[in-house]
């Protein structure tokens, strides 16, 4: 027995080595201590001892059994650490590799400007109000005091749909829809962006398709006064607390008086500079006192109630404010471009001095 198990000793230290494999390992351990294993066969020759040396026999298997174990629990340690270094080493991530990066789309300078003016009036109390862009005669020129034979529509040339509808000219129309609308015929304050349309041929200062941002207030003993400190307060805001204004007499069909309005040059300050053409102005907005007429055909009483409408292009105000030379480049979504504007944020150009 004792020198049965000494060379089996010997075979396992031989086999042991050349374990490369959990399976392998597993197949070694059946060999031994499975049912038909050599352990097995030990046990039955430990039948043919006599009684005086089983006991010495049994403790010599018994060790031997042991033996067997803890080599076989050794080299399972062994093998399984080699398993998960390897696993660790083949699936290596570098995160030291540069990311995939990911572009973030940035505000339209037009948007921008909108947001800007938006901003501004809601914190005065205005709500922002919207409307079709597919608009009726009635309301594009009519509710706004031009009848079908005004003279005044050659200065907007339209798409027309049909005979009565068209792409607005303007976002007028939904100063008319709002007043129209308020049953209570009460105060107004709103501020209204959109697009528009007109059949321009399209050159650096001219598209057939532009916005329009409008502000209408209507209340009882609204006045010039009122118009100008409000839009003191806008051009102070686009263009930096220095600037002043100035009215000219204009012309508009649903406004009077009517007003254009300059301001006073932001680049040399009013000493005369190529932006204003050594004026010290540069004209920004339309604006005038709602005409007794726009606010009769909506409902309101011209005795009771007075107020003032202004107008301006986005567009002009971001080529102004952003020194953009061609109109178009704000619709030819040239990312180049529009990328420049990230940097931007509003009241840049005021810091900028
Ligand atoms: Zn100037």
């Amino acid at each position: 027995m004792k020198e049965n198990i000494e060379k089996l000793k010997e075979q396992i230290q031989l086999e042991i080595s050349n374990i490369t494999n959990l399976k392998q390992l597993m197949d070694f351990k059946v060999a031994y201590l499975g049912k038909k294993g050599k352990v097995a066969e030990l046990i039955e020759q430990m039948k043919t001892i006599d009684n005086a040396h089983k006991k010495e026999a049994g403790m010599l298997l018994n060790e031997f059994k042991n033996y067997i174990n803890d080599i076989f629990d050794n080299a399972k340690i062994k093998l399984e650490e080699e398993a998960l270094t390897k696993q660790l080493s083949d699936e290596w991530i570098d995160i030291t590799l540069p990311s995939t990066s990911i572009n973030a789309g940035t505000t339209h300078p037009l948007t921008k400007v909108i947001d800007e003016i938006e901003e501004l009036f809601v914190s005065m109390g205005y709500d922002v109000v919207e409307g079709p862009e597919i608009e009726s005669d009635l309301y594009n020129f009519e509710k706004l005091n031009l009848a079908k034979d005004h003279p005044a529509r050659d200065m907007q040339d339209s798409f027309y749909i049909t005979s009565e509808m068209l792409l607005r000219t303007q976002t007028s129309p939904v100063q008319a829809r709002t007043m129209d609308s308020n049953l209570e015929k009460g105060p107004i304050r709103i501020i209204c962006p959109g697009k528009v349309y007109r059949k321009d041929d399209d050159d650096m200062t001219h598209s057939h398709q532009f916005t329009q941002i409008e502000g209408l207030l209507i209340d009882e003993g609204i006045s010039i006064a009122h118009l100008k400190g409000t839009l003191e307060i806008l051009v102070r805001k686009l263009f930096g607390n220095d600037r002043e204004i100035r009215f000219r007499p204009s012309y508009f069909p649903f406004t009077e008086p009517s007003l254009e309005v300059d301001v006073s040059c932001f680049k040399c300050g009013g000493s005369g500079c190529q932006l204003c053409k050594q004026t010290g102005w540069i004209e920004i907005l339309g604006s005038g006192m709602v005409h007794p007429n726009v606010l009769e055909a909506c409902g309101y009483d011209p005795k009771k109630y007075s107020g003032f409408a202004f107008g301006m292009g986005p567009e002009r105000i971001a080529m102004l404010k952003y020194g953009i030379n061609d109109i178009r480049h704000f619709y030819t979504n040239n990312i180049n471009f529009l990328d420049n504007f990230d940097r931007l944020e509003s009241g840049d150009m005021n810091e900028s001095k």
